[in-house]
């Protein structure tokens, strides 16, 4: 699948401000700082699209971008389709309050529950890290909701070799003790681009479907 165009369309402070619901939609979540613009970006093959780390603290915003793609049908034929990309809000800020946190919970909450055309969430994690209890209770959680979702481990291109396949090992064998079936998922990095091709095929046999 080729990205044609990606375009930024509107920052919505909650669910019920985002786009006309008239087309499948992806999201991007993940812990604060893992990667999430930079791969955003990387797909997108746009240097600045989504803007890194905003502040913690600041208004938290559902981030619509408007994606035109094309795949080539048996006869070589280019078909186009429109998509959203979301960025959505990270977790685990060290020093938002607890207020805060409450508000970013009930916003995700509404914003997974409801959105009708959201086809999969797209869930990052730090591929430099053991399993983190943050990303596993959300990933628990959209279990418990049946919201179907992939995994995206991050910055490969920053650990030794090895180093990302025992984590990422690490981090299934943690599912495969409660979860009967596990995720999607894809090894990524922004620097190099490896896994863009994977994550884009994904969504486009998604669209397709
Ligand atoms: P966000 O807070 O999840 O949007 O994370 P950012 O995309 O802002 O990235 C956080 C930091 O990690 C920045 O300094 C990025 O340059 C760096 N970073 C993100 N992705 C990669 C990657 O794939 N490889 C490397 N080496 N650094 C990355």
């Amino acid at each position: 699948m080729e990205i044609i165009s990606a375009t930024y369309i509107k920052s919505s402070p909650d669910y019920g401000q985002c786009p006309k619901a008239d087309r499948p939609e992806y999201a991007f979540i993940g812990r604060s700082n893992v990667g999430k613009s930079s791969l955003i970006n990387m797909l997108c093959n746009k240097k600045a699209l989504a803007k890194t780390s905003a502040a913690p603290g600041k208004t938290q915003l559902i981030n619509h971008f408007e994606i035109i793609s094309a795949t080539r049908d048996k006869s070589g034929k280019q078909e186009k389709r429109p998509w959203y990309l979301v960025d959505l809000p990270g977790y685990g800020y060290a020093k938002v309050s607890q207020k805060q946190r409450k508000s970013w919970s009930a916003m995700i909450e509404k914003y997974i529950l409801k959105r009708e055309n959201l086809i999969t969430l797209f869930v990052l994690i730090d591929s430099r890290h053991e399993p983190q209890l943050i990303d596993l209770e959300f990933i628990n959680q959209l279990g418990a909701w049946s919201i179907p979702f992939a995994l995206v481990f991050t910055k490969a291109d920053k650990n030794k070799p090895g180093a990302t396949i025992r984590n990422v090992d690490a981090f299934l064998n943690k599912l495969r003790e409660t979860w009967e079936a596990l995720p999607p998922h894809f090894i990524t990095s922004a620097i190099d681009k490896n896994g863009r091709e994977e994550v884009l095929e994904y969504v486009g046999k998604l669209n397709a479907t």
